[in-house]
């Protein structure tokens, strides 16, 4: 393990896309680990390809089996969590549909002092500029 610069734990949306961007460095060692199964393009299940993610429930090994959560404390029985397992994490097992960010959110993170390119900056959902 110390002969690496950066170690990034899951390989889904965020640890794939983070490994992908430290290694492009060519100095940089990294690896990236993830608990779930690792296959190539040509041998992605079929219930993945699929434009229905729905196939994908109930597929044994793509989904963390024991997870569960409540909306709240009042919410008595808990309810499954589904989170992704396995490289491409929860985004291979997603249904791809794009939802933007609200534009108060990009406001605030601005204020804060994050540099944001432009075209995000300048997404308005309700017409306004
Ligand atoms: C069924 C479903 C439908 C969705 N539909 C949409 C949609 O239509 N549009 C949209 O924008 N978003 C959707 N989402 C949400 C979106 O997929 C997630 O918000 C996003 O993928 C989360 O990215 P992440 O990197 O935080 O986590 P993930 O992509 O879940 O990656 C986490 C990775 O870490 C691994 N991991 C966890 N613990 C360990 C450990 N201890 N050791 C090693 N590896 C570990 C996991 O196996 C997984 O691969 C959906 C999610 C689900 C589950």
């Amino acid at each position: 393990m110390s002969d690496y610069d950066f170690i990034v734990i899951g390989a889904g949306s965020t640890g794939a896309t983070l490994a992908a961007r430290l290694s492009e460095h060519p100095a940089a060692r990294v690896l990236l680990l993830e608990a779930g199964q690792n296959y190539r393009s040509e041998d992605t299940p079929p219930e993945i390809r699929d434009f229905d993610f729905l196939k994908t429930f109930g597929h044994g090994g793509l989904y963390w089996p024991t997870l569960y959560a409540r909306l709240n404390d009042a919410q008595q029985v808990a309810v499954p969590y589904w989170r992704g397992l396995g490289v491409g994490g929860s985004s291979a097992v997603n249904a791809g549909a794009a939802v933007r960010g609200l534009p108060g959110d990009f406001d605030a993170w601005a204020e804060q002092g994050r540099r944001l390119r432009r075209p995000m900056r300048d997404i308005r959902t309700t017409g306004e500029n």
